[in-house]
């Protein structure tokens, strides 16, 4: 077993009885209600919060304050429900949207930096009252939803007045911790979504491009741990591969590895595949 300085969590999905076996914890993913799984109550450390309110992604950094106020209370009720099990210390929370011009977005399509702030502070006094620690996770630099075919190189990408959420650049997504600046609000990494921002670079520049992630290690309380691929074009998707099964440089999955940072392996394939990957992570 992995002699991490935290114990390692994989996803619900995973069942109780190999949690169990692995001597593991575990997280609840976005689309799971935390309520409908009490009896993990024991290994239940932390819980992933919504993403979406019926067809619509939620946005805490709306100008519209309609709408903004309704997701706040989203994520209110959210820790609420979280709050009723003893064990849930961190919530893991998406950033709002800059920008999201869909279809199904019929409000809450722009967002704005400060307001987002003032919300997560917002989030992180209520939070507060219940112990829970928020954890903010960077995001997908998203090139299928904004429509780039896999043939289209990066250098000839046009991202301006893309869909896009705030926290996807590292710089950013550090910013934002700093100017929240409320000591139960940190960071979440999440591995296989710095493999979509890699890739807005040429091969040779991406690894030291990824780096960036890792300036403020002690900003970060939690990691989304996965793989993907960083050299060829299955890496513009959110993989979320085993640790091991793609071509994240190895020195990065180290530096994660001795993160002083609780650790979901975010995925969960057979339990074959999972006794493989904590070897593999045994071994970095
Ligand atoms: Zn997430
Ligand atoms: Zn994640």
């Amino acid at each position: 077993m992995p002699r991490l300085k935290y114990p390692l969590a994989v996803p619900v999905k995973a069942g109780l009885k190999t949690i169990n076996i692995f001597e593991l914890r575990a997280e609840t993913s976005l689309r799971d209600n935390v309520n409908d799984f009490r009896e993990y109550a024991d290994v239940l450390y932390s819980a992933h919060a919504p993403t979406t309110i019926g067809e619509e992604r939620l946005n805490i950094a709306a100008t519209d304050s309609d709408f903004r106020n309704e997701c706040i209370l989203v994520f209110k009720d959210y820790i609420d429900r979280c709050a009723m099990f003893p064990n849930i210390g961190q919530i893991n929370m998406h950033f709002g949207l800059k920008n999201w011009v869909s279809e199904t977005q019929t409000r809450g399509q722009k967002g704005d930096y400060e307001t987002h702030i003032e919300s997560i502070r917002t989030l992180s006094d209520y939070a507060r009252s219940s112990g829970i620690e928020i954890v903010l996770e960077n995001l997908n630099c998203y090139w299928a939803l904004n429509n780039i075919s896999d043939d289209t190189d990066f250098a000839q990408v046009n991202w301006e007045n893309s869909n896009e959420a705030f926290g996807m650049n590292p710089e950013e997504w550090i910013e934002m911790c700093l100017d929240v600046d409320r000591d139960n609000v940190q960071l979440c990494l999440d591995t296989s979504h710095v493999s979509t921002y890699g890739h807005r670079f040429p091969e040779e520049e991406r690894a030291g491009k990824i780096e960036a992630f890792l300036n403020r290690p002690d900003l970060i309380t939690h990691v989304h741990w996965s793989d993907n691929y960083l050299y060829d074009v299955r890496g513009r998707n959110d993989s979320h591969l085993s640790v091991g099964k793609g071509s994240i440089p190895t020195d990065f999955h180290r530096r994660v590895k001795a993160l002083q940072a609780t650790i979901l392996l975010e995925h969960f394939y057979t339990k074959e595949e999972l006794h493989e990957e904590l070897e593999y992570i045994e071994r970095l």
